[in-house]
């Protein structure tokens, strides 16, 4: 999804641009691939909802842009001053079901967004500026599989667990987005049919459980259960206060009851992992998102998980399920790369 004039032949610099829940990241890319500079300001939150959020988020995204037009850096891999047709093209990665237009069709984790078109509103506010819009998890998988964990693998499934999963495939090479553009949305994979209720309207999905809002969920459910009485007590008394980031602090500090809730994640992660397996058969699985900042704990109880559910088992090649390396800037490098090239592929 292109818009704007111009052509892309001196794009040394491209700009990739993520916006999350709680942050709108962008970074400038070098030709080489590396970041020249940084720039991020909060997402808007508000009672908005529509094309009003819509309108303030574009706003954040111009002053994204406009940051990463004004530094230095980007002025210095961009010699004698292109002007406005050779400005970076742009890449806008957004969370949810993105469809072939850059319509946002369903955003369970960016409810008060449902219906923005994406494309009219920044189309506005950038009347002059190449741009593209697509999925954040794309997006992440597209950096990871040519810069970063995936690389040299032509068969990568990337999950990333923040609030929520986002999930992306690469098949023989290349990312696979599906007959409408909605492929990777395995957080919604219903695991449990009666299990806790889920923004997107169903009950038991395995972002519930094996992201970090998950984790937030199992913790609270164990300290209701009178499971985790010191990370209740350090927290003020109220079970239904703990948080993940309470549960995964105690558990780094030795704490074994957090420790039991940390790898609860971990093999609901690997659960699902050896399901999407049967599917996919992947070479590498790349996990990227909060849940990981969160520290690698129930990394190793994954992996376990992992290795005890898929079908198979041991008579299987083994599956390397790696960090990612890009962190939390793989979705807006993904975009800078999909800006370059004019597309995911
Ligand atoms: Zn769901």
């Amino acid at each position: 999804v292109t818009a704007g004039g111009g052509s892309s032949a001196t794009a040394d610099v491209a700009y990739g641009i993520d916006i999350g829940g709680t942050k709108v990241l962008g970074v400038a890319l070098g030709s080489a691939g590396q970041v020249l500079v940084e720039a991020r300001v909060s997402t808007p939150t508000g009672p908005a909802h529509g094309d009003a959020v819509g309108r303030e988020v574009a706003r954040a995204v111009v002053d994204v842009v406009a940051q990463l037009d004004a530094a230095p850096e980007v002025a210095a891999a961009q010699p004698g001053s292109p002007g406005l047709a050779g400005a970076p093209p742009i890449g806008i990665g957004v969370p949810g079901m993105v469809d072939r237009e850059g319509g946002l069709r369903f955003s369970p984790n960016l409810p008060q967004a449902h219906g923005v078109d994406w494309h009219v509103l920044l189309s506005e506010q950038m009347p002059r500026r190449r741009f593209l819009i697509e999925n954040d998890a794309n997006l992440a998988a597209l950096a990871e599989h040519r810069l970063g964990a995936g690389r040299g693998f032509d068969h990568v499934l990337m999950v990333t667990l923040g609030t929520g999963i986002g999930g992306a495939l690469i098949v023989d090479g290349r990312l696979r987005v599906g007959g409408h553009g909605y492929a990777g949305e395995i957080g919604h994979m219903v695991v449990d049919p009666a299990g806790p209720p889920c923004p997107c309207g169903r009950r038991g999905c395995w972002e519930r459980y094996a992201s970090g809002g998950g984790l937030g969920l199992l913790a609270r459910e164990a300290a209701m259960a009178g499971r985790l009485p010191a990370v209740v007590a350090l927290t003020g008394g109220d079970p239904e206060s703990v948080r993940g980031e309470d549960v995964t602090a105690a558990a780094l500090a030795g704490d074994g009851d957090a420790r039991r809730v940390v790898e609860q994640v971990g093999w609901w992660v690997g659960f699902g992992l050896a399901n999407l397996a049967c599917v996919l058969d992947p070479q590498r699985i790349v996990l990227g998102g909060g849940l990981l900042a969160a520290g690698e704990l129930w990394l190793d109880a994954a992996r376990a998980a992992y290795a005890e559910l898929v079908e198979g088992g041991p008579t299987r090649e083994p599956v390397d399920i790696v960090p990612a390396a890009m962190g939390e800037r793989a979705g807006a490098v993904g975009a800078a790369v999909a800006a370059r090239q004019g597309g995911l592929w």
